[in-house]
């Protein structure tokens, strides 16, 4: 860092070894300069940390709330300051970064894609999604079920958000069910309308509509 740097900030703290450039601060408010001195975090944040890579989570107090927010450090800003919780999913590559949020008190899942070029920011609240947007959500959520991932597949003009929220935080969903196929060769086949939660996967109905 070059020496006007030490009188331009009260504080410089350099915890980088692939990218040139530091954590400084100003009074209590933090923010990144990069190795040139021009500021790609803006000082006004009472918490910066790395969050992997290049991503930098910044955190701001409002009256005893904290928001996070996302910079990418080499492409600039990707997430607003103003979410309770950011979760990185996957990366699947330099390039795609995948994020859950909540915003307020309920869930919104965000995914932020990056190309060479720009930023894409796209978000999806899943109260107004549209049915194509929800089976596609759904189909990530039950990627892990077999049965549940097939259903909703086979049916997806049959899933339906519900105005209810599970105590885990997670989204209950209306949806037609159908079990295995090894379930109906072994006469124990089970078809109906499920009421479940997306995330701790709690019942909440079962109709069942045809068994062998
Ligand atoms: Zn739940």
């Amino acid at each position: 860092m070059g020496n006007n740097n030490q009188y331009l900030y009260d504080e410089l703290e350099n915890s980088f070894s692939s990218w040139e450039g530091a954590k400084a601060r100003i009074g209590d408010k933090w923010g990144y300069v990069d190795g040139t001195g021009n500021v790609v975090v803006p000082l006004k944040y009472n918490r910066v940390y790395i969050r992997c890579d290049d991503i930098i989570e910044v955190r701001k107090i409002v009256e005893g709330k904290q928001f996070r927010g996302l910079y990418d450090l080499r492409r600039g800003f990707m997430l607003p300051c103003v979410y309770k919780k950011i979760e990185i999913k996957g990366r699947d590559d330099e390039e795609i970064l995948e994020c859950e949020c909540w915003k307020h008190d309920h869930y919104v899942p965000v995914v932020v894609k990056v190309d060479s070029k720009k930023i894409v920011n796209k978000t999806i609240d899943i109260r107004m999604a549209s049915n194509d947007e929800l089976v596609e959500y759904l189909s990530d959520c039950f990627e892990d079920d077999e049965e549940l991932y097939e259903s909703v597949k086979k049916y997806p003009e049959r899933v339906s958000l519900l105005d209810q929220q599970c105590p885990c935080g997670g989204h209950v969903i209306r949806m037609y069910y159908r079990s295995s196929e090894d379930s109906w060769q072994n006469l124990a086949g089970r078809a109906g309308w499920l009421t479940i939660c997306t995330k701790c996967r709690r019942q909440y109905g079962f109709l069942c509509t045809l068994m062998n």
